[in-house]
Parts: C-alpha cells; sequence; structure tokens
C-alpha cells in the first residue's frame, strides 16, 4: 500500500447565509477550485463552523424548495435541525445525529433551527454534503434515512485513543448505517489528544477530511487546524491522521461517478435538456407540495 498524500488544505473563507438559520463556508463547489467534478460523488459541502447563535421565538432556517438529481446528507455536531418533506417525511436532527435525504426524481423540503433550540438559542455547528446520484437512479424514488446517533455504529480505537463513526461505507470490518447508491465512506473520527488513526481507500476515490474540532497532523508531515479542509491526491490508499489535541475530523471518500454534470441551483442532472426539464417539473407542481 501507498501513501495517499495531501494535495492542499484549504482554510475556511468567508462564510455566507443559507437562509437566515445556516451561517456556512462553502468548500464543494468553490472558489478554490473543488469543482463538483474533481470531488464527485461529494457535489457540494456547506459547512456551518460553530456558531452562537441567540434566542430567537422564531425559528431561523430555509423555506420550502426543491431538489433533485442528488442526496443531501446533514451530519449535527451542535444544535438541532427540524426537518419536513413533500414526501409526508419528518424529523430532528440533533447533536450527533445524521440524516440522509435522497431527493432524487424531486421533493421539496424545509429547513429549520428545532423549536426548542430555537427559543433558547445556543451554539450551531453542521455539515451539509450533496451526494451525486449515478444517471441510472437520479429519477428513482425519493427516501428518507434518519439516522440517530445510537444508530451509527461505532470502533473503538485501541489505547482509548477514540473512536470511529461509520455513517456509510465501511471502516475496517464495521459497516455505516446508511445505504448508498454508489461506493461512499463517510465517517467522523473522534480522537483523544495524541490518537493516531490510519485510514484506506482506494486511489481513484475523491477523498479529503474536514476538521471539526481540534487539530491534526497529517501523515507525519501537514497540520490541519480547526475548520479546515484537507484535500488528497488520486493516488495511493493510505493516510494517518494524528490527534494534536482533543479532535473531531469528518472524512468522506467516495468513488468518482464519471458522468457528465449539469448543474443549477438546487437541480444536479447529466444535460441541459434534464435541467430543463427539472425546471418545467418544478413549476408545474410535480415535486408535490409542502406548507411553508
Ligand atoms: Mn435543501
Amino acid at each position: 500500500m501507498k501513501t495517499k498524500k495531501v494535495e492542499k488544505i484549504f482554510a475556511p473563507q468567508s462564510p455566507h447565509f443559507v437562509g437566515d438559520g445556516f451561517r456556512v463556508h462553502n468548500f464543494i463547489p468553490s472558489a478554490y477550485g473543488l469543482s463538483m467534478q474533481r470531488m464527485n460523488p461529494f457535489i457540494m459541502m456547506d459547512y456551518n463552523s460553530k456558531f452562537y447563535f441567540p434566542p430567537s421565538p422564531e425559528p431561523k432556517g430555509v423555506g420550502v424548495h426543491p431538489h433533485r438529481g442528488f442526496e443531501t446528507v446533514t451530519i449535527a455536531y451542535k444544535g438541532k435541525v427540524a426537518h419536513h418533506d413533500s414526501a409526508g417525511n419528518s424529523g430532528v436532527i440533533g447533536e450527533g445525529d445524521v440524516q440522509w435525504m435522497t431527493a432524487a426524481s424531486g421533493i421539496l423540503h424545509k429547513e429549520y433551527h428545532e423549536e426548542e433550540f430555537s427559543k433558547a438559542g445556543g451554539d450551531f455547528q453542521m455539515v451539509q454534503l450533496w451526494v451525486n446520484l449515478p444517471a441510472k437512479d437520479k429519477m428513482s424514488s425519493p427516501k428518507y434515512q434518519g439516522i440517530a446517533n445510537d444508530k451509527i455504529n461505532k470502533v473503538a480505537l485501541p489505547n482509548n485513543s477514540g473512536l470511529i463513526e461509520v455513517i456509510a461505507g465501511q471502516y475496517k470490518d464495521v459497516k455505516g448505517a446508511a445505504v448508498t447508491f454508489s461506493p461512499v465512506h463517510l465517517q467522523n473520527a473522534k480522537l483523544n489528544e495524541g490518537a493516531q488513526v490510519e485510514f484506506s481507500f482506494p486511489a481513484e476515490y475523491n477523498t479529503a477530511v474536514l476538521v471539526i474540532e481540534g487539530g491534526v497532523k497529517v501523515n507525519d508531515a501537514e497540520i490541519a487546524a480547526t475548520n479546515h479542509f484537507v484535500l488528497f491526491q488520486n493516488e495511493g490508499e493510505e493516510f494517518v491522521i494524528e490527534a494534536l489535541e482533543n479532535s473531531i475530523v469528518l472524512v468522506l471518500s467516495g468513488a468518482p461517478i464519471n458522468e457528465p454534470i449539469a448543474a443549477h441551483g438546487p437541480f444536479v442532472m447529466n444535460t441541459r435538456a434534464e435541467l430543463v426539464q427539472a425546471m418545467e417539473d418544478f413549476n408545474m407542481g410535480k415535486f408535490g407540495y409542502l406548507e411553508d
């Protein structure tokens, strides 16, 4: 096995608001050159780094909007989000939980701070990833996987050095709870200071690490601080993360979907014609109905 080297480490850019409830740094696609195709199947990553929201009687968030052609994955580190969609699914994503929503052929949803959290105020920290679907699955039926933290398989690391939460794919022999359409590994490594943990993914998989908390050293060489994004080369398989303090890192690695991408706002398809169709279908109400 060969070492998978760091290609580049990206600092978070100045944040912007999505609706009034998500203060995010956009890492994919971005001015960094991390295009949808470069990171495919991870075609979007918005990261709400830890941010204090003061108490608000009206929950902040994003109102009803559509998606087609991919999945939205929300990973909560701090705070709580309430979700409702036009397929009738709803749920609350709290600290440590993950929501894996397959928009596929089309869905409307809304995402707001959960009511009690909103009233009390508090620290809020989340990642939203968009995971692309292969062309053959883009028009499949929407579905919803609400994955509470106690349903996420965990691998204890030796010498009490921490644990790996396997959200999707697998770490060593332990498989993740999320069902995916293409090979996707998504893991939270919760590491105690001094922990050293090895990861191994196929060379061609698009692979990155986001430092959620703390700071890490990668391959005994580069240092990545809190809220920094580490992109790996598409060569070699193995890399080592060493926690310089108590740290949490999100690890993502996925088989590239080698198909064209046509994207417009909340629609990600393969061709312009499919995008036009998506907008027509949305305008004709074919994505269903959801009250604002
Ligand atoms: Mn959305």
